[in-house]
């Protein structure tokens, strides 16, 4: 079997100790840090953390989205679909990226290219998977701007990035990464850059398309109310680490990490009425020297003197469940 062919595994994506280092004028900076997961075929996990967090930094190593230099992608194993991603040449990674795994961006104009119309950039990567007449492609792709909502599709084929509002841009970026039925699809804050309404429009559009196609989702984010909507199980990152994984009903219900607990604290929804909203004190710690314990320990409310001598790792807590605190590990939390 060629190392690139899609097979049936129990899980779609199972990532082993993934490291991600940028190295610039001499300085390290750890963006991501020994991050493990799995997902399943069909499941939306949600990763979410503060801007800075490695959310963004580890998704995209994934796929070697990163330039490298300046980034340095390190791992035990990224194994999608049973091909180990970080092993395989450029080409076959490109063969994969776009067929198998689609990618949104939070802002789709960095995405598109201006000088070229939509329809082309949609035919051209269809044509350049799958080797289809340019007829079949163009259909395929006025198919695909119907079904993501965009409207009058055969004459936006003709509209250039620039013409269409950010919703439609957005749209338009969806149905290149769905072109191809992936059975991943990789979401980078899609809708920061929309507004409310917009936004609720095309959370419901990927959670629709999701259904339709059967396909996983990662959804990238610091927003928990779309976790909240959108994800079966949800992974929390701090300082380039994973600090806990959980069912997504359960982790809102009760936290077992004080940064969880302070996010979700801090949000309106969650917060009874007549007391003023929890704020998080401090700022996140510089990734070029994290301290040598708990990097969450400075901000902490539960800390205690072993939190500055001891980094916690990711340990499974419960059934479905981990935590990276010290005090959850030893049940006194
Ligand atoms: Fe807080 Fe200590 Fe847990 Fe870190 S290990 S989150 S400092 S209690």
């Amino acid at each position: 079997m060629n190392d690139t062919t899609p097979r049936l595994d129990s899980k779609l994506l199972q990532v082993k100790n993934l490291n991600v280092t940028f190295v610039s004028a001499g300085v390290a900076v750890q963006a991501v840090s020994q991050l493990s997961f799995e997902l399943d075929a069909g499941e939306t996990l949600g990763i979410v953390g503060e801007s800075g967090s490695g959310k963004t930094a580890a998704m995209m190593s994934l796929v070697k989205l990163l330039p490298m230099p300046p980034a340095r992608i390190e791992a035990d194993e990224v194994r999608f679909e049973g091909a180990d991603l970080l092993r395989l040449s450029q080409q076959e990674l490109r063969r994969i990226r776009g067929r198998r795994i689609g990618i949104v961006f939070q802002e789709p104009m960095t995405a598109l290219n201006p000088y070229l119309t939509v329809g082309y950039q949609l035919t051209e990567g269809i044509i350049a998977h799958t080797r289809c007449k340019r007829t079949e492609a163009r259909a395929r792709a006025v198919e695909m701007l119907e079904q993501v909502g965009v409207s009058e599709p055969i004459r936006r084929m003709s509209s250039y990035p620039h013409e269409l509002s950010g919703g439609m841009r957005q749209r338009v970026m969806i149905a290149m990464a769905l072109l191809l039925n992936p059975s991943l699809l990789i979401a980078d804050e899609p809708t920061t850059a929309l507004d409310v309404t917009v936004e609720a429009q095309i959370l419901d559009l990927i959670m629709k398309l999701r259904d339709r196609l059967g396909m996983a989702v990662i959804w990238i984010t610091h927003n928990l109310g779309v976790v909240a909507e959108t994800c079966t199980r949800t992974a929390v990152m701090y300082a380039g680490k994973i600090v806990e994984v959980a069912p997504t009903a359960a982790l809102f219900e009760s936290p077992r990490h004080p940064y969880t607990e302070a996010l979700i604290g801090a949000l309106p929804a969650f917060h009874p009425r007549k007391e003023p909203l929890r704020g998080l004190n401090g700022a996140p710690p510089d990734l070029s020297c994290l301290p040598s314990g708990c990097p969450f320990e400075p901000r902490c409310s539960y800390a205690m003197p072993d939190c500055r001598r001891t980094s916690p790792e990711l340990k499974e807590i419960a059934a479905g469940r981990c935590s990276a605190c010290l005090r959850v590990q030893r049940g006194e939390w």
